[in-house]
């Protein structure tokens, strides 16, 4: 899965609906190269939609997956009532890719690069994807939601702060054991 350097996996795909069956039901997966209603942990509890262009399965390498946010496990696939559930993060640095540093970025979707399931975020000025690509160059972002965490315990608001952890834990494991994360998330 090696891809020259500066040059994301994850193709511009057209604007479309896409769909695939869970539990006998045809769901909406996606829009585009975007599947925001499917977690890539997930991916095999679906069958493609001979009628859709995308096959997660297949296609998984190229596409983008809601990340798997801890609040949300209880969900199913298709059932996330809202497209753009995200998180606003401002530590990373990806100083080729953009200058908008103090912008901060939004963590939407979790995709595969190199082997590894890698967060990936979209800066707020100028749209454009960013991804750490390895543990180390993640561990601002790892630092911030930590420091999040720690701030809402500091508050007495326990069950936020071990929602941050939880985040922060599976952006580890997509790098570490992403085969694991994909079985349990
Ligand atoms: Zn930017």
């Amino acid at each position: 899965m090696n891809q020259a350097p500066g040059r994301l996996p994850w193709k511009s795909r057209p604007a479309r609906g896409e769909y695939a069956f869970y539990d006998g039901r045809r769901i909406k997966i996606g829009t585009g190269e975007q599947m925001y209603h499917l977690r890539a942990g997930r991916v095999r509890l679906v069958q493609p939609d001979p009628g859709s262009s995308v096959d997660p399965g297949r296609d998984a390498a190229r596409l983008l997956f809601r990340f798997p946010w801890p609040e949300k496990d209880g969900t199913e696939p298709g059932g996330y009532g809202s497209a753009g559930f995200g998180l606003t993060l401002f530590e990373c640095r990806w100083r080729r890719r953009c200058r908008h540093d103090n912008e901060g970025r939004n963590l939407y979707h979790q995709g595969w690069a190199g082997g590894v399931l890698v967060p990936v975020l979209v800066c707020r000025e100028c749209s454009r994807r960013h991804h750490p690509r390895d543990l180390a160059a993640a561990q601002p972002l790892i630092a911030e939601l930590r420091e999040k965490a720690a701030r809402h315990d500091e508050h007495g608001n326990y069950q936020a702060g071990t929602l941050k952890h939880a985040t922060a834990d599976r952006i580890i494991a997509g790098y570490l054991a992403p085969g694991k994360e994909a079985s349990a998330g």
